[in-house]
C-alpha cells in the first residue's frame, strides 16, 4: 500500500499562516500545540535587497488528516491554502511532481 504525504509548493507560499489555524481548528490543538509551523527566513541578496522565504514544516502532531481522509476530504492545511501550494497524495506520486518542480519540499509522517 502507497505511502501518503505532504507535497509543499513553498515558492508560492506567501506566509499567511493559515495552514496553521486550519489545521489547530480541525483537532482542537491547545495553545502551543501545532500541526503545522510556518518558518520564515530572510536572507540579504548581493546588492542589499531582501529576499524572504517561507517554509511550512509539518510536525510531528500531523496525522495527514486522517478522519478527513476517510471521509473523502482533503486535509484541512491543504483545503484552507489559499495559494494553493500544498498537495496530499501517495508519496511515489508526489514525489514524481518534486522532480519537475523547484523549491518544493516533501513531507511523510513515520
Ligand atoms: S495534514 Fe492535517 S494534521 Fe497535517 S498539518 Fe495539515 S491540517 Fe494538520
Ligand atoms: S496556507 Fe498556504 S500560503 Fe499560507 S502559509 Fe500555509 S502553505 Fe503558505
Amino acid at each position: 500500500m502507497s505511502k501518503y504525504g505532504l507535497l509543499i509548493d513553498y515558492e508560492y507560499c506567501t506566509g499567511c499562516h493559515t495552514c496553521e489555524v486550519a489545521c489547530k481548528q480541525e483537532h482542537n490543538l491547545q495553545p502551543g500545540q501545532w500541526g503545522i509551523r510556518v518558518f520564515e527566513y530572510i536572507q540579504k541578496l548581493p546588492g542589499g535587497k531582501l529576499y524572504i522565504t517561507y517554509i511550512p514544516f509539518p510536525t510531528e502532531l500531523c496525522d495527514l488528516c486522517q478522519k478527513r481522509v476517510e471521509a473523502g476530504l482533503a486535509p484541512s492545511c491543504v483545503k484552507h491554502c489559499m495559494a494553493a501550494c500544498m498537495k496530499f497524495g501517495p508519496i511515489e506520486e508526489l514525489a514524481k511532481e518534486m522532480a519537475k518542480k523547484p523549491r518544493t519540499v516533501l513531507w511523510a509522517p513515520k
